[in-house]
């Protein structure tokens, strides 16, 4: 961690179930003279996390535990935005497509422009990524349970499901 001319007063962890890495940022933080750094902890965080986590942290965000409405949960990252990539330290940014083989099942993942590529076992690989909503259509795109259990079923046909 970098920390020269560093003039934050605060840093979000959105690991509220990583102990470790609190105790280890706190430490660094003391270590290099920063121990006015307040530690904000978010990320599934409800009643009984924060009591845990008092020790390490000066605050919280909290979401879902204290949501009154019905919840689907779900977590995103902003990886681009028109069309520039851009990412918080830790995530790739840009757009993405993986890439999966019919054949053998390996997958890779690459730049979304990127061109199909091959796979090592010959096969072309295909995109498997793809947009179920645009703004005003949610979920126009989205696969049926049934068309989805099918192509899972499919793949298991061609997974090898013993282990060595
Ligand atoms: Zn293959």
């Amino acid at each position: 961690m970098e920390l020269q001319n560093w003039k934050r007063r605060t840093v979000l962890l959105h690991t509220a179930s990583n102990e470790d890495i609190m105790e280890e940022v706190r430490w660094e933080l003391d270590l290099r003279g920063y121990g006015h750094v307040k530690i904000y902890i978010s990320g599934g965080m409800d009643e009984y996390q924060i009591l845990h986590c008092n020790p390490l942290a000066d605050g919280y965000g909290v979401g879902t535990a204290i949501s009154n409405a019905p919840v689907v949960d779900f977590s995103l990252d902003i990886v681009e935005i028109d069309g520039e990539p851009v990412a918080k330290r830790g995530k790739m940014s840009g757009a993405k497509q993986v890439y999966r083989c019919t054949h053998c099942l390996d997958s890779v993942l690459l730049p979304l422009k990127s061109d199909p590529p091959q796979c090592p076992c010959g096969t072309a690989m295909e995109p498997i990524l793809s947009s179920i909503s645009h703004p005003g259509e949610i979920g126009k795109n989205a696969a049926h349970a049934e068309g989805v259990r099918d192509y899972v079923l499919d793949q298991l046909e061609l997974a090898d499901l013993i282990a060595p």
